[in-house]
């Protein structure tokens, strides 16, 4: 008989990429290759209007979009008012507010 110790082995938090559908994130990466030049810095995150107001973050919307998680990020995105601050920060020079943009386009026609 086990014994009750009161807590448990936590479940495996591994992201099984092969599982998802990458439709959407295929089509938003064939518009937009440069996104994938991304380094995960976060200064888009740390610069974002709508980041200072709420707890959207965009680093990681648009990483777990490329991959191919899509639950609730269309909701998110819509936090996003386009201002474009992100974009005169990113190191890799991507036009994240475009991204931004078609992230919500791509979602939204779920
Ligand atoms: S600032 Fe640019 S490189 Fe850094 S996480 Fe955002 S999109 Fe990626
Ligand atoms: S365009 Fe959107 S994601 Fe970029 S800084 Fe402005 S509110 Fe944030």
């Amino acid at each position: 008989m086990a014994s009750n110790f009161g807590f448990s082995i936590s479940k495996p938090r591994v992201i099984d990429i092969d599982r998802n559908n990458l439709r959407k994130s295929n089509e938003i990466l064939r518009e937009m290759p440069e996104l994938q030049s991304c380094i995960g810095c976060g200064s888009c995150t740390a610069s974002c209007t709508a980041g200072n107001l709420t707890s959207y973050n965009f680093r990681k919307v648009h990483t777990l979009v490329r991959r191919g998680e899509y639950v609730g990020a269309y909701e998110e995105m819509n936090k996003c008012m386009l201002c474009g601050k992100c974009r005169l920060v990113c190191p890799r020079g991507i036009n994240t507010r475009k991204v931004a943009m078609l992230i919500k386009r791509k979602l939204g026609d779920f």
